[in-house]
């Protein structure tokens, strides 16, 4: 992945982007949105942009061939001054340079495909929850160019303040320990896929990070299938009665996991209800791929968020 050029920049906004891109739940409600611009790869600091039909908004691209485009999650009466908030979409960011696991060996702000492929298979986990669990349905995924992003916009989310939303975050990721670890359903169910999930991607290496003693790492990993069957179903008994581990290394053990699961997302974007996302269908000019709205999450192919001016061997 590399940086597009400012005349790509210019091709791809005067050749490739349409109006007819952008997603309908954004294109509805357009005119209720702040837009920001990153205008030399250094942050969005052109804010404040209210366009009240899609074609002004392509108008401002096709002149300014932006270096980043970002659309507010929130509707407001006044965007052009972030006045008198309406109402927030639900988000949630996976980003996979932040994943606390992955499948590759990217260190910093790298992405490649194993990892990306990681933050689809999260992104995906969330989802199935929010629909389950929280009866949630207008959901959308967008594929950011190092990440995705989960765009909810039922209504019965959109008027929820910060509180509620962090609330949320913990439900979605696991990151509070249960009162009750054993029922069959609702929260304690999610937190012991989550655990699970996290565990079971786990190296010994990072449950060192754990500051568990050396000897019970070995044990707990030796035995690791036998933890992660106990651990989903929910019979921690058999976990703390390894030999070594004890209530003392098995709270330490949890709360280990607990932490990990928090980082699969980022909880500051969701319980922040006058965020700016980048806007799908804009070019992520930093690696050169579209951010893509993606129809079915679990078939999504990369290729779909190149752009022609790298498919033609630029
Ligand atoms: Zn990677």
């Amino acid at each position: 992945m590399r940086e597009a050029t400012q005349a790509e920049r210019q091709r791809f906004y005067s050749e490739e982007w349409k109006k007819e891109d952008l997603p309908v739940f954004i294109l509805h409600t357009l005119s209720l949105r702040e837009f920001a611009f990153d205008h030399k790869g250094k942050g969005p600091s052109d804010r404040y942009n209210q366009f009240m039909t899609p074609e002004e908004l392509t108008d401002f691209l096709r002149n300014k061939s932006p270096y980043a485009v970002y659309g507010s999650v929130a509707l407001y009466e006044r965007p052009s001054k972030r006045e008198k908030w309406l109402k927030s979409e639900l988000v949630f960011d996976i980003d996979a340079k932040d994943l606390p696991m992955k499948s590759c060996d990217c260190t910093g702000g790298d992405v490649c495909e194993k990892c990306l492929n990681d933050a689809r298979q999260v992104t995906a986990s969330f989802a199935d929850t929010l629909k389950s669990d929280l009866a949630l349905k207008n959901i959308h995924f967008v594929y950011s160019g190092r990440g995705f992003h989960i765009r909810v916009a039922d209504d019965s989310i959109m008027e929820m303040g910060q509180t509620e939303r962090s609330q949320i975050v913990e439900y979605m990721t696991g990151s509070m320990i249960p009162p009750d670890l054993t029922m069959a359903l609702g929260y304690s169910k999610v937190f012991r896929d989550r655990i699970s999930r996290t565990f079971e991607q786990l190296s010994e290496e990072k449950l060192a990070d754990s500051k568990i003693r050396k000897s019970l790492i070995k044990k707990i990993t030796s035995e690791k299938e036998k933890v992660l069957s106990a651990a989903r179903k929910g019979r921690f008994k058999e976990i703390k009665g390894l030999e070594g581990m004890g209530e003392k290394s098995f709270q330490k053990f949890l709360g280990f996991l607990t932490r990990l699961n928090s980082e699969f997302t980022d909880g500051k974007v969701t319980i922040d209800t006058k965020r700016i996302l980048r806007l799908p269908s804009s070019l992520h000019s930093k690696v050169s791929r579209k951010c893509t709205l993606v129809r079915d999450i679990d078939n999504f192919s990369f290729e779909e968020a190149i752009p022609e001016f790298l498919r033609e061997g630029g």
